[in-house]
């Protein structure tokens, strides 16, 4: 028998893996009966199960004693493809949220992250335009180019990460507020430029739909995709930009100045009263024969942001001979796991094992990190 166990841990990696209790059972070799026994603590398992349930769940022995994990609700999370998406990828999604929880109170005990400056505005205080507005004067940014949209937030204190790669293909980009944190979970997949707007329809939700009102439902997204919009390409900067009545060739040779996809050009000059109804239209067609629906083949080679802050951070860490394994090892769980955390947006942290000496100790001092948002 195994004193230590944490059933909620159970639960959780259960629902990550997205298998009911039957088939979880019938993997690891037992009945049905003994699961819901093990998870609802009415006895644990014994060391084989646990060994057998690490196994089936790819997790390691120690993740089933470690204390029970801060869980992210599928309703604190806006979601944007939920009707697509199955409640099995949603799950996938959520725990990756938590293990990103779990690196987070794990680095701050050993370095010290930009300091949280992002406000949240009262929704109805706040038209997305306004809200896009005045976050872009709160953050001294005037009509500047958004540089590095990864950057800019990371340097406001927001928590990025990447979502598994197996994800990529059903999840989209996802955030969330924890404990006065905001966090951000990427699809990294996309291209440059939707990257970036994913970013800034996230931060719309941050900023936006905070923790006190739950982003949820199209008319949560449009906001988001509004806000998004307006804080890539603020509206007197378009006006002064000559597009009146622009085609799709001249909208592909003007996208670069707010670093936007052709088609989020298009949308923002409609939306302004820029373009006319006909123009908006003929031009969202003629852009989707040119193949710009789902990318920009004029600039798919442009890579996309990563993140300045987890380079550093596991820069500094490596150089304290703590390597990623240990890290993985403190969160109790395989390095695949902090990997899929750091998927495309981490070029070099994790690809080596690291020869040095594994020392995993807390410092004394925590080194402060400052992410400069104008580097690019
Ligand atoms: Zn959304």
């Amino acid at each position: 028998m195994n004193e230590s166990f944490t059933p909620e841990r159970l639960t959780f990696a259960r629902n990550r893996a997205g298998l009911t209790r039957v088939a979880l059972a019938r993997e690891v070799g037992v009945a049905p009966r003994s699961l819901a026994y093990w998870e609802d603590g009415t006895h644990p398992p014994s060391d084989d199960s646990i060994a057998q349930l690490s196994t089936a769940l790819d997790l390691p022995v120690s993740f089933f004693s470690a204390e029970p994990l801060e869980e992210v609700q599928a309703d604190a999370v806006s979601f944007r493809a939920l009707s697509k998406m199955s409640a099995v990828r949603r799950d996938a999604a959520l725990a990756s949220g938590a293990f990103a929880i779990e690196l987070v109170h794990w680095l701050e005990e050993r370095l010290h992250l930009p300091v949280v400056d992002v406000p949240t505005y009262a929704r109805g205080a706040a038209d997305p335009d306004t809200a896009a507005q005045r976050l872009r004067l709160e953050w001294e940014l005037g009509y500047a180019r958004i540089k590095n949209a990864v950057h800019l937030v990371e340097a406001h204190g927001v928590r990025v990460f990447s979502l598994p790669e197996r994800l990529t293909e059903d999840v989209d980009a996802f955030s969330f507020w924890w404990q006065g944190t905001p966090y951000m979970l990427l699809n990294t997949r996309k291209s440059y430029e939707r990257l970036r707007f994913d970013v800034m329809h996230e931060l719309g939700h941050l900023v936006m739909h905070g923790d006190y009102d739950l982003p949820r439902g199209r008319e949560r997204e449009q906001e988001a995709n509004r806000f998004a919009a307006a804080f890539l390409m603020p509206e007197a900067d378009i006006l002064a930009a000559g597009l009146r009545n622009a085609g799709a060739e001249k909208v592909v040779a003007a996208k670069h100045r707010w670093s936007v996809s052709a088609m989020a050009l298009t949308h923002r000059l409609h939306e302004l009263g820029v373009t006319t109804d006909w123009t908006y239209t003929s031009t969202c067609r003629r852009l989707s024969q040119l193949g710009y629906r789902s990318g920009e083949p004029d600039n798919a080679a442009t890579p996309r942001e990563a993140s300045q802050l987890l380079e550093k951070v596991f820069g500094m860490l490596r150089e304290r001979g703590i390597r990623p394994a240990d890290i993985a090892a403190s969160l109790h769980v395989h390095p695949s796991t902090l990997n899929d955390l750091l998927f495309g947006l981490v070029l070099t942290a994790t690809t080596s094992a690291g020869q040095g000496p594994a020392t995993s100790t807390v410092s004394s001092t925590r080194p402060a990190l400052r992410v400069l948002p104008g580097a690019n």
